[in-house]
Parts: structure tokens; C-alpha cells; sequence
């Protein structure tokens, strides 16, 4: 059975404790991960700290932090066939759309490498005499990261490439489910010849991550997953006062106007609901759609989710796999059964998949007379589309904003003045108009409210890992004059 190591100061070891990992597709254990203690984790602190205030890197130019950057980014890309049959391997995300996403993951590096050298402070025109005011930007510290199982390749990329960017050393914690890309990644890094300490990967549970993100040596904690866990992350984090930003669940509308294209919209909402089986955190899980088009557009809907290919994770025409963990499937079913308890009428799925595995079909659900079903209201990380109507505009945009989410959205509308009007009301960090689930390093991500705050991804991401030092510097040769009086 292969055996995953942690990786903490620039060395590969088993770990105090290991666990097994289930393969989702057939639910056996196939790999050993190491289990980070306490331990481990301050050990993989220490680390970094040291690794931070080190001439090797706190000495670097941003120019050559920027190179190892873009040769980590070239590896990445080397390497994405490896760390795709590992995502998928360990965590059942079908194997077309791991291959696609991990080429993609090199670019957020590149994005942050040419990113390094363009940091850059400002000078101030001050409003005193013989004075030279600027302001140095300088890296915040040891940053935490701590990753869900989903897209962690992904969801590493938009923490490590802006913190390592800016200066900053990490310990990234992985998800114990499906940690193996991420220790993987850890020999790909190794290879990009960055000083030792600059980052480090473990994995393991809460007891890991409640560790890691109290550590006093922790300046910043970047995290992604659910907001339950987010608010022990902002506990954990009083006792060291780090910063944190938090990327956390959606419940995101999905609205398509009768005017839509039709084949556009129920393509988009075939990716925003089906793809990845859903477990995505901007999956567009709230159909609201206009009362005129529902039975049309609910019917093509419906074909399109019975004629999904569902299959093994690894096959290239697997479009629909296993979720990743049992725990999932078994929220689905339980959400499903309340929801049809309440009132919401089941138009496709809805039952577990009789095979081995945790497979779960394409599931609509016509919530359209029942407004506070549960699946309306509850997250659910699987392939389960809850359908609402509306008959106007202003309709539309409360049943949008009806959500304690503010991640994404998306809108279908020919309509150019609607667009506009809506673009502008829906609560959320992200509207897509006329398409779905797109995503770039050139493009802020993030929430609000139980979606979570700050932003991922674009140039402020890469200021967000730097803290301001204001450098006043008197240009007079003349004696300072009264010491009683504030300049
Ligand atoms: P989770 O919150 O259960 O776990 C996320 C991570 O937190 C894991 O690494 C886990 O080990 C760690 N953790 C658990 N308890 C902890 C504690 N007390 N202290 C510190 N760390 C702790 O989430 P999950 O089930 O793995 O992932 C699904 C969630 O992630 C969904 O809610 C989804 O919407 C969210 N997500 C958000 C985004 C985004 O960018 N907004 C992207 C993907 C997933």
C-alpha cells in the first residue's frame, strides 16, 4: 500500500500517527497519510518562522522569489497528469476535469510569480517640512492554510502563490480526506529549489488544525471550507490575533429570465449543478426560474441530468463520479427525504447509486411550493438542484438575496437594462451573466456574510499577505527644536 509523507523543514517524513484513505470509487482503503500531531504541527512552524526572518529568503530579491515562482509553476504543469490521477484517486473528482483544472493551477503560479517584483510601496506627500514620509510594504508573517478535500490543488494555489509572492513562509494543512495531491505537490515544490522551511505541508484533523491556527508564531490564516469550522478557526485565532480570511459554502441562485437562451442556460446549469457531483462551493444550487419557461425548461433540464454518463472517476467519459466521502452521501440522502417530507416534489435521482462507492445520481428537487424546504436553505456539497420560481424582477432578486450565503450567482437574461439592474442587486462576491463557473487568477474570489470575507485570487490578494511600515525620515540638519510639542 503506498505510504504519503509530511513535508516540514525541507524533509519528507511518515508522520507521528498515519490514517488510512478510502478510495471514493469503491470505498477501500488504498494509501496511508501521515497524521500530523501537535508536534508535527509546531514543528512545521517553527519552520517556517525561522525560514521567514532567514537571510535565504528574507534576503531574496521579489525578482528571484518571482523565478522559483515560475519554475514551480513550470513543474506544476510538468507534472499534471501525476497530480491529477492522484486527485482523483484519492478524493473520486472525475479524472476530466482534475487534468483540466491542475494545468490550469500552474498559471495562478505564474500569475503571483510576475506579481512578486510589482509590489511596491508609495511615497507620501506629507504636510510637514524637512520630512520624508513612504511607506515600505513588507510581508505579514507565517501564514496558515488550511484546505477542504475538493479542488485542493486549486485552493492551495490562490494561498500559496500570493503569500509566497509577497515574502511570507506556510504551513499548509491538507484535508485528511484526500490529502494525496497536496503531499505530492510537496515533492514537486521541493524540486523548485526554494529554501528549506519556506513551505510546509501536513494533513490530519481538527486537532491539527485547531494547533496550527492558535500557534503564536501564526501571523495570517487563509482558509477554505465550511463556515461551522470557520468559526472555530476565528476562536482559534484569538489566541494568537492573526488576520484571517475565510472562503466558506454558498447557496448560490441561479436565475434564468424567460428570455434566456434556453440551450446556453441549461448547459450552465448542468456545469453549475452536476459538475464536479456538485461539491463545489459556487455550485449554482438554487434554480430560479421565470413561472413562464419552469415546465420547458425543468423538462430539458431532466433529460440532460438522466443522460449524465456516470461512472468510475478515472474514465475520461465519466462525467458524473462518486462523492467523496460516505459522510456526504448520507447528507444528501437526509436532506432529500426531509425536503420531500415538507412538500418539494422529486422530478429526477434522489436515491444512492447500488454500487460500490459513494455514488449519488443528478437530483432535482421542484421546490416551487415549498419556499423554506430545507434543501432550499441548507449547503449541500452534491449533485442536488433545489427549483424555485418567480413571476417578476423584483421576485427574482429577493428570492436571490433569501440566502445567509453571498458567494455566487448566476444570471441568464438577454436583456441588456436587467442585466444591469440585477448585476447591481444580487447579494453576492461573484454574478456570472450568460455563463457559469468561471474562474481565473486574473479575477478577485470570495463571499460575504456565511460565505466568509476577503478575496482570493487578482493583485489585491497578493497586497492582502503584505502589512504597511511607515517610515518617517527628518531631511533637517538643524537640532530637533521644542521636545514638549508633537510634530
Ligand atoms: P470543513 O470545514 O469540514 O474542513 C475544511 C478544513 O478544515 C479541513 O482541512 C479540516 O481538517 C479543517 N478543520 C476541521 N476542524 C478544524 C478546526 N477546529 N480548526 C482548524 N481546522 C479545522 O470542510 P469540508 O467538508 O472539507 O469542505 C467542504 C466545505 O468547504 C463546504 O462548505 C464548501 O462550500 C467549502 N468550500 C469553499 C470554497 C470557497 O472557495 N469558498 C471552495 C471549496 C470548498
Amino acid at each position: 500500500m503506498q505510504q504519503f509523507q509530511q513535508y516540514i523543514d525541507g524533509a519528507f517524513s511518515d508522520g507521528s500517527g498515519q490514517f488510512d484513505s478510502l478510495d471514493p470509487a469503491t470505498g477501500a482503503v488504498w494509501a496511508r497519510m501521515p497524521d500530523a500531531s501537535a508536534e508535527d504541527v509546531n514543528q512545521a512552524v517553527e519552520a517556517a518562522d525561522q525560514a521567514f526572518f532567514s537571510p535565504e529568503w528574507a534576503g531574496m530579491t521579489a525578482t528571484a522569489r518571482g523565478k522559483l515562482l515560475h519554475r514551480l509553476a513550470d513543474l506544476i504543469a510538468q507534472n499534471a497528469p501525476r497530480l491529477a490521477e492522484l486527485e482523483t484517486r484519492d478524493t473520486g473528482k472525475i479524472i476530466r476535469e482534475t487534468s483540466a483544472q491542475i494545468a490550469y493551477v500552474a498559471e495562478y503560479y505564474r500569475y503571483y510569480a510576475g506579481l512578486a517584483d510589482k509590489i511596491e510601496g508609495a511615497h507620501l506627500p506629507i504636510d510637514k517640512p524637512d520630512m520624508e514620509v513612504w511607506l515600505h510594504r513588507e510581508p505579514i508573517g507565517v501564514v496558515a492554510a488550511i484546505v477542504p478535500w475538493n479542488s485542493q490543488l486549486f485552493l492551495s494555489a490562490v494561498k500559496i502563490g500570493p503569500a509566497l509572492a509577497a515574502g511570507c513562509t506556510v504551513v499548509l494543512k491538507a484535508s485528511e480526506e484526500g490529502p494525496a495531491p497536496m503531499l505530492e505537490f510537496a515533492r514537486i515544490f521541493d524540486e523548485a529549489g526554494f529554501p528549506k522551511g519556506v513551505l510546509n505541508i501536513i494533513t490530519g484533523g481538527p486537532v491539527a488544525g485547531a494547533t496550527l491556527t492558535s500557534h503564536p508564531k501564526v501571523a495570517h490564516v487563509a482558509f477554505t471550507g465550511g463556515p461551522e469550522t470557520a468559526r472555530h478557526i476565528v476562536r482559534n485565532s484569538a489566541e494568537n490575533l492573526a488576520s484571517t480570511s475565510l472562503e466558506l459554502g454558498g447557496k448560490s441562485p441561479f436565475i434564468v429570465f424567460e428570455d434566456a437562451d434556453m440551450e446556453s442556460a441549461v448547459n450552465a446549469q448542468v456545469s453549475g449543478i452536476f459538475a464536479a457531483t456538485g461539491q463545489s462551493c459556487v455550485a449554482g444550487s438554487r434554480l430560479v426560474v421565470q413561472a413562464s419557461i419552469k415546465d420547458a425548461f425543468l423538462a430539458r433540464l431532466k433529460e440532460k441530468a438522466e443522460a449524465v454518463i456516470i461512472g468510475a472517476p478515472d474514465d475520461m467519459a465519466t462525467e458524473v463520479g462518486p462523492l467523496c466521502t460516505k459522510r456526504q452521501r448520507d447528507v444528501a440522502v437526509g436532506l432529500i427525504e426531509r425536503s420531500i417530507a415538507q412538500g418539494a416534489k422529486l422530478v429526477t435521482g434522489g436515491k444512492p447509486i447500488d454500487r460500490d462507492g459513494f455514488f449519488f445520481p443528478p437530483t432535482i428537487l421542484d421546490c416551487s411550493d415549498v419556499p423554506d424546504a430545507d434543501s432550499l436553505t441548507n449547503e449541500f456539497f452534491g449533485p442536488v438542484l433545489s427549483v424555485t420560481t418567480f413571476e417578476t424582477e423584483a421576485e427574482a432578486i429577493a428570492i436571490a438575496n433569501d440566502t445567509k450565503f453571498g458567494l455566487a450567482s448566476g444570471l441568464f437574461t438577454q436583456n441588456l437594462t436587467r442585466a444591469h439592474r440585477m448585476i447591481r442587486a444580487i447579494r453576492a462576491g461573484i454574478v456570472w451573466v450568460n455563463t457559469y463557473r468561471a474562474v481565473s487568477p486574473i479575477a478577485p474570489f470570495g463571499g460575504h456574510g456565511l460565505s466568509g470575507h476577503g478575496r482570493e485570487g487578482g493583485l489585491q490578494a497578493a497586497l492582502d499577505y503584505t502589512k504597511i511600515k511607515s517610515v518617517w525620515l527628518r531631511t533637517s540638519d538643524d537640532p530637533i527644536p521644542d521636545p514638549f510639542v508633537m510634530r
